[in-house]
């Protein structure tokens, strides 16, 4: 398998070397030349293990690493997950896929460990080393962390706002020690951390020097670890139900959770809908609902991890959408680019559905769940439930993505429920009691690069 981009602009490129290069170098975002029809595969596939499944998924994807290692790689990956990393479990009328029991308890493990045990592979097969750099308002950053924590060939430096992160987000980064692992807290907001990672990954001298990778949501590795567990639940959605066919809403920020089930399905697993349930900040839902997809000022809601402007992998789906024609993409992202809207007239979209869920909403869902049914959702699992009750009518069962645990937003869950000791879980409780590790710094791009160039020990 060959990567191209979205915009038409790199010759065809292999998978070791998309997964370092993450953006396109045309500006684009990297799409398989085509995507693996696995129909005639999927009935023997119904009783793998989480990674022996994930092999097979990924396998036609991946023509330039050999099978054993690809192995190797996964089960590393998913060695710090239970048996079943991700259990379906009925909720309600409808069935919850629980993604949140990797090591920071949120759905972004899934990816961010595979990459993590990737770049490890591919910089030892090249000889080479990797200084990540990142920005993050909360959730990502710790997965990030954990993803390459003790990594010989990486060091990982992950900015946040000084004070600006909840108190638990904030310890689940510095509480890791591990040498390789820099957490800067720059006085300053989100904002000015990510005008200062742009800035660095601009001095291309630097980023070059340096071997500066990023681990954006964009990367396509990112993307292809997600895919596995839409099989992965439609599989035990067969085995209690004798079939295979869900629908699945998806709680979604960036675009990548969902666009891994946009390519399960079109790879051949038999998916009815994808629901897309989105926060206040609704860009994709109005786009679903009217064609234009136009940015508003960004909303600080109960979903901090989907409080998004764009969404940075939905480029993706126009180019499919617009007939794999990368000229026309080009001139869309050109008119939204110029004008912060972009329109696609007489949208015919049969398998996407979108809808919002506001606060009062999402907080409903939250209490109502615990109250009848005796189960706790996070506020950003709550979303995806409710607009997965929103359209269930009880013919095709609807499988809400859980992205996760409900220990990470404790605060929201007590202000739902009016219990502050529901929402629990050891790892996070034990934080305070833990050492921690970071420097505090004024959000000055010098300053940053200063402190990087001291401690980069390659
Ligand atoms: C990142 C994140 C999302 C959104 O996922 P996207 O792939 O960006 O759409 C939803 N919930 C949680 C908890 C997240 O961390």
């Amino acid at each position: 398998m060959k990567y191209i981009s979205t915009r038409g602009n790199i010759k065809p490129t292999n998978f070791q070397d998309v997964v370092l290069m993450g953006l396109a170098d045309d500006g684009g975002l990297i799409i398989p030349e085509s995507i693996p029809d696995v129909n005639d595969k999927i009935d023997s596939w119904a009783n793998l293990s989480y990674p022996e499944l994930a092999f097979e998924v990924m396998k036609p994807f991946i023509s330039d690493i050999d099978d054993v290692d690809l192995k190797h790689i996964i089960e590393k990956s998913y060695s710090a997950f239970p048996k079943n990393p991700a259990p379906l479990k009925k909720v309600s009328e409808v069935y919850v896929l629980e993604l949140f029991h990797g090591p920071t308890l949120a759905f972004k493990d899934f990816a961010l460990q595979f990459l993590g045990n990737l770049f490890e592979y591919i910089l030892e097969k090249r000889d080479s080393h990797l200084n990540i750099l990142g920005a993050t308002s909360g959730d990502t950053g710790s997965a990030a962390i954990y993803g390459v924590r003790g990594k010989e060939r990486i060091n990982i430096f992950i900015m946040h706002p000084h004070n600006r992160v909840s108190p638990i987000q904030e310890r689940q980064m510095t509480t890791v020690l591990d040498d390789n692992v820099y957490n800067l807290a720059l006085d300053g907001t989100f904002d000015d951390c990510q005008n200062i990672m742009k800035e660095l990954f601009n001095d291309l001298e630097f980023k070059r020097e340096y071997n500066l990778g990023a681990v954006n949501s964009v990367n396509w590795a990112r993307v292809l670890a997600q895919i596995v567990y839409y099989f992965h639940a439609s599989f035990q959605l067969e085995k209690t139900t004798g079939s295979r066919e869900a629908i699945f809403s998806v709680p979604t920020g960036n675009f990548g959770d969902i666009l891994a089930g946009y390519y399960a399905s079109k790879m051949g697993l038999p998916i009815k809908n994808l629901l897309l349930a989105t926060n206040e900040n609704d860009i994709l839902s109005r786009f679903f609902n009217t064609g234009i997809y136009n940015t508003s000022t960004i909303r600080h809601t109960l979903s901090p991890s989907m409080d998004i402007q764009v969404a940075s992998n939905f480029e993706r789906y126009l180019y499919y959408l617009v007939g794999e024609d990368a000229e026309k993409l080009r001139s869309l992202m050109n008119e939204f680019k110029d004008t912060g809207s972009l329109s696609i007239e007489d949208l015919d979209e049969k398998l996407f559905i979108a809808s919002a869920c506001n606060k009062e909403q999402c907080l409903k869902t939250i209490s109502t769940h615990w109250q009848e049914n005796s189960y706790l959702l996070d506020p950003h699992s709550a979303i995806g439930v409710y607009v997965a009750e929103k359209f269930n009518n009880g013919s095709i069962p609807t499988i809400s993505l859980s992205t996760a645990h409900p220990a990470k937003f404790s605060a929201v869950v007590e202000k739902a429920t009016g219990d502050s000791s529901l929402a629990t879980h050891p790892d996070i409780d034990q934080l305070p009691n833990l050492d921690t590790k970071m420097v505090t710094l004024n959000a000055e791009e010098n300053l940053v690069k200063e402190f990087m160039l001291e401690k980069l020990t390659f």
